[in-house]
């Protein structure tokens, strides 16, 4: 299968050498753009949002950043990519080889998050196998075996960890011929519908059901929809786990949500009221007078959905900015303040 190698650099149009700060400045632009909430092409930023995620994804984590940049910088975005020798990823995508039975099984997904590339670099996000072990048939049985249980992950945006969604999905895998239940041979003969590899590619369509208060790590399962038992084996099933999308305007804590709202000096000093986004739209807040760069607001439960029907809060993190630029005009109002304030802040 052949991988294309993706430049998440390019994707969000900063150079090997940007800063974390310059990364996640040009993942938030990038993500205002084409956010679907936002995005006036629903299609097209849909797509686009998913890739400038992942690069995210990679790029704002230092150790993931790392390990991208540890296979080169000669890579061409698009270019078909295989992982160096020795190349290590933790997890994959099946629970347990089948090297010994000569099965290989491939499981390609569509609509649920990470590129091919990512998954090949990085493993399943989860890096982790499904806790249930795989369900063997009984021994005696001969070629009789129930099939592993497949993980993969799908990426969920935040309004559909609260409100729940719907959402198709593509999974193209390898199922036991059905002409020959996998024997290769019809009569004798070589099996016409699948050349004797006793194994066919099926693209079977699902709608996963996005439970309203996912969290993030849990794992949807949609049974029977992994690997092929051997014989007169059942599937295994298929488990998705979730992971949040990142969002431009949010940061994610332990259910908690933050929010770095700027404000001007004078509104620093005097108070004032400003409109916040929060997953239920926009709102108005109060900013105290007196207040200071750091300082948390709190909007009680507008945070990511807990355990149960709590949810967690959203902070809001003030940031007082310094205009960097100021009028003639601004500049006679800023002396006046120097020369009357009785503010010294080193005294
Ligand atoms: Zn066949």
């Amino acid at each position: 299968m052949a991988i294309e190698y993706k430049d998440y650099y390019q994707i969000l149009g900063v150079s090997r050498t940007s800063s974390a700060d310059e990364i996640r400045k040009a993942f938030r632009k990038l993500a205002r753009e084409f956010h679907p909430d936002v995005a006036k092409n629903k299609a097209t930023g849909e797509t686009k949002f998913k890739e400038i995620n992942e690069a995210y994804e990679v790029l704002g984590d230092p150790g993931k950043r790392e390990k991208y940049d540890a296979l080169g910088a000669n890579w061409k975005q698009g270019s078909e990519f295989r992982p160096p020798p020795g190349w290590h990823h933790p997890g994959g995508r099946r629970t347990q080889g089948d090297a010994q039975e000569g099965r290989d099984y491939e499981f390609q997904f569509g609509g649920t998050g990470f590129s091919d590339f990512f998954e090949q670099v990085f493993g399943a996000m989860g890096g982790s196998k499904p806790e249930s072990q795989p369900r063997r048939g009984s021994p005696g049985v001969n070629f009789s075996q129930q099939g592993e249980d497949v993980e993969s992950d799908i990426l969920v945006s935040l309004h559909e960890a609260l409100r729940g969604s719907i959402r198709p999905i593509t999974l193209q895998r390898r199922i036991t011929c059905e002409r020959c239940h996998g024997t290769g041979a019809t009569n004798h003969k070589e099996c016409p519908a699948c050349q004797g590899e006793g194994q066919t590619t099926k693209v079977e369509n699902y709608q996963v059901k996005i439970p309203p208060g996912v969290l993030e790590g849990q794992r949807l399962r949609l049974a029977g929809r992994g690997e092929p038992g051997l014989g007169r084996g059942k599937s295994g099933d298929l488990y998705l786990r979730v992971y949040f999308e990142k969002h431009p305007d949010f940061r994610m804590e332990d259910g908690n949500l933050f929010h770095d709202l700027d404000i001007a000096p004078w509104e620093a000093v005097l108070g004032a009221q400003v409109k916040v986004s929060t997953l239920e739209g926009r709102v108005n807040i109060k900013i105290p007078p007196g207040s200071q760069t750091g300082q948390r607001l709190r909007l009680r439960g507008h945070g990511l959905p807990l355990k149960g029907s709590e949810r967690g809060d959203l902070y809001v993190v003030i940031r007082v900015q310094v205009p960097s630029q100021i009028s003639e005009a601004e500049r006679a109002l800023w002396e006046n303040l120097a020369q009357d304030s009785t503010f010294h802040p080193r005294d």
